[in-house]
C-alpha cells in the first residue's frame, strides 16, 4: 500500500534528538528559542513564538486581541475544523465564506461582503500552500468604510483601529507571494508542524508577528510567551538559574509551549527545507501535472503563477463533471489499487456540530462543488519514481471504469 503522507525520519532527525535527550533539558529551552529564531530568518519576519501546535497559536491571538461573544471572525468553509473550531472556543461566531473556482481559496469579494460591525479578524487559508490574494485583503481592511464599520472593544483592538489579518498558514510554510515570504504577509500568520505538514515536529506550531506599528512586535512575542505558558513570567529555564526561583502569575494563562525534544526535529527540518524538501515536493506535483494534464476529465491545481509560488503541500485533483458518489466509487477503486488518497477538505459547515448551530453547506456552492470533485494524491519525501507512476496509473485507471461504466 502506497501510503498518504508518512514522516521522513532520518539518522540527522533521530541524532539531534538524541542529543536532547541526553542533554539534561527536554521541555522549552535552547533548541526551542533557536528554532524560533531560525523561523524568523527564514520568514523575514519581526518574532516568532514556537508552539505546541498551530490550533493553539489561533486561538491565543483571537484571544490576545480580546476576541469574544457577540464579535465575527470570518474564515472559509473549505478548511479544517481547526480554523473555526477556536473562534467557538472564545465564544465569537464564525463567518464562513466561499472560495474561489479556481484556486480553493477564500474568495474576497465574498469576504467583503461578509463583514459588518461585528467583525474581528479575518482568518484567511493558504490552501494547500497557495497564497491568497493578500494585497486584496490587506487593503480591503484600510478602506475607510470598513474601518469607520470597526467598533474596537480591547486595547488591542483599540491600538490596530481596524480587522486583524491572522493567517492561518498550517500549509504555507516556504510559498510565497510578490517575492515575499509567508509570514510577512499580514499582520500575524500561523504554520503547522503536525506531522502530515511540510515541515513537522510530529506535532507543533509557531505564530509569526508581522505587526504595523504602533506594535512592538518583540514585545507582543514577549506578551504571547507568557500567555502560552499560564501567565507565568519567568519561564522552567529562567527559573532553575541560581537564586531565581520566584515568579509570579500576571494572567489565567494558557498551556501551549513547544518542547526542545521537538523543536530538534524542526532545526534540522528547517535547515533542508528550501534546499531539499520542497524540491522534491515540487517534482512530486509536476510529474502529477504532467500525467493529467492530457486528460479531458482532469482539473490541474494551480501552484504556480507570476505572483505566487505554492509550498506544495497537498496535490488536490478535481475531476470535471462528475458528482460526488461519483468521487467516492473513484476513490474506493484507488484503495483497492494499494493506494492511499484523502480529500482536503469536508466542508466546516457539514460537519455535525457546526449543522446543529445552523450553517449549512449548501450556503457555499463553489466550495461545496470543490469539495465533491476533489481527490488529494500522495505527496511525501520518500515517494520513489515508481510509486508515483503506480499513483498515476490506479487513478487513471479508476476514473475510466468510473466514467465510461456510469
Ligand atoms: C493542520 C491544520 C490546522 C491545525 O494544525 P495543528 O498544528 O494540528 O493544530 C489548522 N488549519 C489547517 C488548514 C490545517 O490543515
Amino acid at each position: 500500500m502506497i501510503p498518504f503522507s508518512p514522516p521522513h525520519i532520518d539518522q540527522e532527525i533521530i541524532d539531534e534528538v538524541v542529543d536532547t535527550l541526553k542533554s539534561g533539558w527536554i521541555t522549552t529551552g535552547p533548541k526551542t528559542k533557536l528554532f524560533e529564531r531560525n523561523l524568523t530568518n527564514f520568514n523575514q519576519n519581526k518574532a516568532t513564538l514556537a508552539l505546541n501546535s498551530a490550533t493553539a497559536g489561533l486561538e491565543l491571538v483571537l484571544r490576545w486581541f480580546g476576541v469574544t461573544a457577540g464579535d465575527e471572525v470570518i474564515l472559509p468553509a473549505y478548511t479544517y475544523a481547526a480554523t473555526a473550531n477556536v473562534v467557538i472556543h472564545c465564544g465569537a461566531t464564525p463567518v464562513f465564506v466561499d472560495s474561489n473556482a479556481d484556486d480553493f481559496n477564500i474568495s474576497i469579494k465574498e469576504i467583503k461582503k461578509a463583514i459588518n460591525e461585528h467583525t474581528k479578524v479575518i482568518m484567511p487559508v493558504d490552501f494547500a500552500g497557495f497564497p491568497i490574494d493578500f494585497d486584496e485583503l490587506n487593503q480591503l481592511v484600510k478602506y475607510q468604510d470598513i474601518k469607520q464599520l470597526f467598533n474596537p472593544k480591547s486595547e488591542n483592538q483599540q491600538k490596530l483601529g481596524r480587522i486583524l489579518i491572522l493567517s492561518d498558514s498550517a500549509h504555507s510554510l516556504g510559498a510565497k507571494y510578490n517575492g515575499k515570504m509567508t509570514g510577512t504577509l499580514c499582520d500575524i500568520t500561523v504554520f503547522s508542524f503536525h506531522a502530515v505538514k511540510n515541515l513537522t515536529t510530529a506535532e507543533g506550531g509557531a505564530i509569526a508577528f508581522n505587526l504595523p506599528e504602533p506594535f512592538d512586535n518583540q514585545e507582543v512575542y514577549s506578551e504571547m510567551n507568557i500567555l502560552a505558558l499560564h501567565g507565568q513570567n519567568k519561564d522552567a529555564l529562567a527559573k532553575t538559574q541560581k537564586g531565581n526561583w520566584r515568579y509570579d502569575i500576571i494572567t489565567a494563562g494558557y498551556k501551549a509551549n513547544m518542547t526542545d525534544i521537538l523543536a530538534s526535529i524542526g532545526l534540522v527540518e528547517l535547515k533542508r527545507y528550501n534546499s531539499d524538501i520542497l524540491i522534491k515536493r515540487k517534482q512530486i506535483f509536476d510529474t502529477y501535472t504532467k500525467a493529467f494534464e492530457e486528460y479531458d476529465w482532469a482539473e490541474i491545481p494551480v501552484y504556480e503563477t507570476i505572483t505566487k509560488q505554492s509550498s506544495y503541500h497537498v496535490y488536490s485533483l478535481r475531476i470535471k463533471n462528475i458528482s460526488e458518489a461519483q468521487r467516492d466509487a473513484i476513490i474506493q477503486n484507488i484503495f483497492d489499487k494499494e493506494v492511499s488518497v484523502n480529500v482536503h477538505f469536508q466542508l466546516v459547515p457539514s460537519f455535525t456540530f457546526y449543522k446543529n448551530l445552523g450553517y449549512n453547506k449548501e450556503n457555499y456552492p463553489i466550495a461545496l462543488d470543490n469539495s465533491q470533485r476533489v481527490i488529494s494524491l500522495p505527496v511525501f519525501y520518500n515517494l520513489t519514481e515508481n510509486q508515483i507512476n503506480t499513483v498515476i496509473n490506479a487513478v487513471i485507471d479508476s476514473v475510466h471504469e468510473n466514467l465510461i461504466t456510469k
